[in-house]
């Protein structure tokens, strides 16, 4: 399986941030040599721009977020057909700060990978537990309460993503042991095999929290670790691609 390396800009970029995505696409045939697939998920407004800038490249695009609408009166959103429409490939959803911004249940991020889904996009599902939730030692139910939530009932083989984010780790810094990394993602793709069987096998599981060049090695190697989410060292190519480079070797 293609280890798969994912910048999420969240609300970052202007048009002038499409030189860093070139920069990054120069890179992308060479990663796939090495069987890692790159992708970045810009914001909305340059989307569209950005996966036609690097068209052709290898390198993958996303959104964000969408709506688990086809279409319909929701004023700023946008549904999963137009992210298709605008090139994209991957649709994050779930991520910590949008269930914590916006209140996204579970329920709705299954929804709205479902709308994903059907639009044929790929849907990252996020999922991870809090700080005090890791220090009342709940972050496996919490977790695996979160996978059960808002991973649809079906799926195409190879057809979904998981990012296993630790709220705590995201932008501070802090990044958990490769032990606890790897005990998670052992028991996710457990729970998935007992629930879809060897389908559940086949889910890409990415580590996200505070991933950069100096960590990545170590992280990225580790069992059940199919690649990153990376916000903050994505934004920039030099970043991004120190990433790559510490798996690459
Ligand atoms: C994220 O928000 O998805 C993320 C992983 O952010 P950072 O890499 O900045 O911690």
């Amino acid at each position: 399986m293609a280890k798969l390396l994912v910048g999420n800009w969240k609300m970052n970029g202007l048009k002038a941030s499409l030189a860093e995505a070139s920069l990054i696409a120069a890179s992308a045939a060479a990663a796939k040599s090495h069987a890692i697939q790159l992708a970045i998920c810009p914001p909305a407004t340059l989307l569209a721009s950005l996966s036609e800038a690097v068209s052709g490249t290898g390198l993958l695009t996303g959104a964000q977020d969408c709506h688990e609408k086809v279409s319909g009166a929701h004023t700023g959103d946008i549904s999963a057909a137009m992210i298709q429409d605008a090139g994209g490939y991957f649709v994050i959803v779930g991520h910590s700060e949008r269930r914590a911004d916006h209140h996204e249940t579970s329920a709705v991020v299954r929804a709205k990978a479902q709308a994903g889904l059907d639009a044929g996009l790929v849907p990252i599902i996020c999922v991870g537990e809090t700080r005090a939730e890791r220090e009342a030692g709940q972050a496996e139910a919490i977790v695996l309460g979160q996978v059960d939530g808002s991973v649809p009932d079906t799926f195409p083989a190879e057809g979904l993503v998981i990012a296993y984010e630790p709220v705590w780790a995201i932008g501070t810094g802090l990044v958990p042991s490769a032990v606890d990394v790897a005990a998670m993602h052992r028991a996710i793709h457990q729970r998935l095999v007992d629930r879809f069987g060897s389908a559940g096998a086949s889910v890409r599981l990415l580590y996200g929290g505070s991933v950069n060049g100096g960590n990545a090695g170590e992280l990225l190697h580790l069992d059940h670790v199919d690649g990153a989410l990376v916000g903050g060292a994505s934004l920039t190519a030099d970043g991004f691609l120190k990433i790559l480079h510490a798996i690459q070797e």
